[in-house]
């Protein structure tokens, strides 16, 4: 077998022996050992669809922008929660953001769920005489799906290789690796991936583009880890250059990970004299858009945490309120920094609550909490806020 390739920083180039060889043995590894038992990539009586079947392209829509940025063991129970409350397009379309937003509650980066919420109209219109029930009246260029906000060119080539089965390439961070490796060529600042498109491109299968699209993923998702690939099942290693050097390790190659800033938080459950909590709406356009939460902010240099629960509850909502004990204190990471929460119980004093830094507030009624769509970070207030208050040391703000 030949393992030369013609390279430059731009191009890269396999024979037309390679790329045959490249994608037998994928496929062929595929058959044996993919995955087969995604449950938007099958049809509904659990068989693989046939060569050039259409599947429904709404669950994988659905699916595709819930994987971006997150692992699919992770995905499939929302994915399965999200198909039981929004079957089709219809309810999607009928729904609110709340309802969406609270589907979505756990799974992170939620501006996903309201763009899928925002594009849902515009879908319908996009498919033929709005015939939404049938999968052939469904939008199958790349340039109708990427006319979607936040959709890619790697979402869009999955959504149409594996709802039409028709030949659009993807690129994602595993497959970024793999072809790293295949070819030992260290990734390329960030959204310069011009080479490994090149490479998607020059390999895909153009007769099977389903099967081989979803054979690359399984292998990098299998085989072709990031820390320890296993090389020896790999169907690739006769062609891999950096297994050939046996410098799979270094690719592709690894920016030094920052270490994420730290910030405290002083978080207020705000009580009034009908023994309601205060909530408030984040705004639609920053980070956790959409979702409740119980008010607070960053704690200043010098400043104790009851002072900054009692600026940030005036700041924001216009309201004085008495500090009282410490409900909870617990750190929690964000991709981008890492947080401290600390959390007291707080006896509203004096003004009406208004949203100079929300969308919304809100008294609610502590059984009605849960109707709420919360961040993550927030599940262990609300756990520590339900032992409080059946402690019976409710109103003890001392
Ligand atoms: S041989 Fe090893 S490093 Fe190369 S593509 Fe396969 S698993 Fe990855």
């Amino acid at each position: 077998m030949d393992r030369t390739y013609t390279k430059n920083r731009k191009n890269f180039s396999i024979s037309a022996k390679n790329i045959e060889i490249l994608q037998a043995s994928l496929t062929a590894w595929f058959k044996a050992k993919g995955r087969h038992h995604i449950p938007w990539k099958i049809r509904a009586d659990g068989e693989l669809p046939g060569s050039g079947e259409i599947l429904d392209p709404y669950p994988i829509w659905i699916a595709e922008v819930m994987l971006q940025q997150t692992q699919l063991g992770v995905v499939l129970p929302y994915w399965r929660k999200w198909m039981k409350v929004f079957p089709s397009l219809i309810e999607l379309l009928n729904s609110d953001q709340q309802e969406v937003l609270f589907v979505w509650q756990g799974l992170g980066y939620y501006s996903r769920a309201r763009r899928i919420h925002q594009s849902a109209n515009t879908l319908y219109d996009l498919i033929v005489n709005k015939n939404y029930l049938d999968p052939k009246a469904w939008p199958n260029t790349l340039e109708n799906w990427m006319s979607l906000p936040g959709i890619g060119r790697t979402t869009a080539g999955s959504i149409i290789s594996s709802a039409f089965d028709l030949p659009t390439s993807i690129l994602d961070g595993n497959i970024i690796r793999v072809f790293s490796r295949l070819t030992a060529t260290a990734a390329l600042p960030k959204g310069k991936f011009e080479f490994y498109w090149s490479i998607s491109n020059q390999l895909l299968d153009e007769e099977n583009p389903r099967t081989f699209n979803q054979a690359l993923m399984d292998l990098g998702a299998l085989i072709c880890k990031p820390r320890k690939p296993i090389c020896c099942e790999c169907p690739w290693e006769n062609l891999c250059l950096a297994y050939a050097e046996n410098k799979q390790s270094e690719f592709p190659l690894h920016s030094v990970r920052k270490k994420l800033p730290f910030e405290t938080i002083g978080v207020g459950i705000v009580f009034n004299l009908e023994g309601e909590i205060l909530i408030d709406q984040r705004l639609d356009d920053g980070p956790l858009g959409g979702l409740w939460e119980f008010p607070g902010g960053k704690q200043e240099l010098g400043e104790s945490i009851e002072s900054t629960i009692e600026r940030e509850l005036m700041e924001e909502l216009g309201i004085q309120v008495q500090v009282g004990q410490e409900l909870i204190a617990f750190e929690h990471a964000y991709s981008h920094k890492k947080l401290r929460f600390v959390v007291h119980i707080c006896q509203l004093i004096s003004g009406d609550p208004k949203p100079l830094a929300s969308k919304e507030v809100k008294w609610a009624k502590a059984e009605a909490l849960n109707s709420y769509p919360f961040p993550s970070a927030n599940a262990s207030m609300l756990d520590a806020l339900k032992k409080y208050l059946h402690s019976g040391t409710f109103i003890n703000l001392s």
